[in-house]
């Protein structure tokens, strides 16, 4: 595709059209030119223009025809799935992950790796992270999927491109966006796993209020950190200065032990993976599962007793930012049937709402800040596709 050099008005004016067009094809396919035209205002023939610029650059590909107009059968256009994709990648306390999305959102290729990252130095955990994400990498690449480039998840506060905080990784530190931009020869992007879960959620989880994806929600996160992603209006909300959502610290119990934030009684201390091991008896989160599977008295008693101080963390949480659902996820989502109801029943006793909202739980599980991440990137594209085809401009 040749480029012509345009005033730096038009260029502007096309930029947003593509953009316009691209993000009306994400919406709703399949859908026709003229019903692109119709929802974005635009003419039929700059639809047409700016669909063939999108079809040459492999974004969009005509689909399965659109609903009949006029009882006459259009051609759809649909987001190219072997388009632009996007690489996840999670540092977590103890595991590492990488997924591959496709432009339309389907995850194409997921990798995990267990090991306890806490004992180990920074260097030898991103030389790890890097091993996966070429791993990963080598994937798009076999099954002919561009990389428009990546994003990693850690559970921490990450502020452009360096992770600069991880208290339950005790690293100093750490350029990420560096480190591994360099190794994969893609742009990096590093964000809070919770966060990045949270939108992982709202794009690619099943939950709905009102028949429209969730916008309006609080996802927790339950490794062995605790975080909360805050979703007001489809957009996270990030603090002043990139530390909202910390979940974990909220003080559910002032007279509780001391936490390694510095504080006293956090939610982490009384409700994080660490502490409900800990009190079960059990070493691993399979171990616990099976202990609460089979009745365990210890498990089920742990289990329950941190539901009951998430409940009181989720209650002032409800009470303060009124959102349409909290959405329980990461080990949360996995406990979720022995929790669940002791979270209920302490978020009604602690607001006094007979009837609070809807506590979820996440289908993606764990997954969800890695596909989070994943989808960032694709997202990025769709919302920007003139700054990817400026990059990416095929031969
Ligand atoms: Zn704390």
């Amino acid at each position: 595709m040749t480029v012509r050099a345009e005033p730096a008005q038009h260029a502007g004016m096309r930029a947003s059209n593509l953009a316009l067009v691209l993000g009306e094809v994400a919406r709703t396919s399949p859908v026709s030119r003229a019903q692109v035209a119709a929802r974005t205002g635009l003419t039929k023939s700059s639809v047409s223009g700016l669909v063939t610029d999108l079809i040459s650059a492999g974004l969009i590909v005509e689909s399965a025809p659109a609903a009949a107009e006029r009882g006459r059968p259009a051609t759809g256009l649909g987001l190219a799935p072997g388009g632009a994709a996007g690489l996840g990648l999670e540092i977590n306390v103890d595991y590492l992950a990488a997924v591959v999305t496709d432009l339309t959102g389907a995850p194409r290729y997921h990798h995990v790796v267990r090991r306890d990252n806490r004992d180990r130095a920074a260097d030898e955990v991103v030389a790890d992270l890097i091993e996966v994400a070429r791993t990963a990498t080598a994937s798009a690449a076999s099954q002919g999927l561009p990389l428009a480039g990546g994003c990693v998840a850690v559970p921490g506060l990450a502020v452009d491109g360096t992770l600069v905080r991880a208290p339950n990784l005790g690293w100093p530190e750490v350029d990420l966006a560096d480190a591994v931009g360099e190794a994969t020869g893609l742009e990096i992007d590093v964000q809070n796993e919770a966060n990045l879960a949270a939108l992982g959620e709202m794009w690619f989880g099943a939950h709905q209020h009102e028949g429209e994806p969730l916008r309006d929600f609080v996802h927790v996160s339950g490794e062995i950190g605790i975080g909360g992603g805050i979703v007001i209006g489809g957009e996270v909300f990030r603090g002043a200065h990139a530390g909202a959502g910390e979940l974990g610290h909220v003080v559910v119990a002032p007279d509780g032990p001391r936490c390694g934030c510095g504080g006293h009684g956090c939610l982490e201390r009384m409700a994080g993976q660490q502490e409900i091991l800990a009190r079960a008896g059990v070493a691993t989160m399979s171990d616990l599962t099976r202990a609460c599977e089979a009745g365990d008295r210890a498990a089920l008693d742990a289990v329950t007793d941190a539901g009951r101080h998430l409940g009181v963390a989720l209650a002032s949480v409800l009470t303060l930012l009124d959102p349409a659902a909290i959405v329980l996820g990461g080990a949360f989502a996995t406990l979720a049937p022995w929790l669940a109801a002791a979270t209920s029943a302490s978020v009604s006793h602690h607001t006094g709402a007979a009837d609070p909202p809807a506590l979820l739980v996440s289908g993606l599980g764990s997954d969800a800040a890695v596909r989070g991440a994943a989808g960032t990137v694709v997202r990025r594209v769709i919302a920007d596709p003139a700054a990817y085809l400026t990059r990416h401009t095929p031969r």
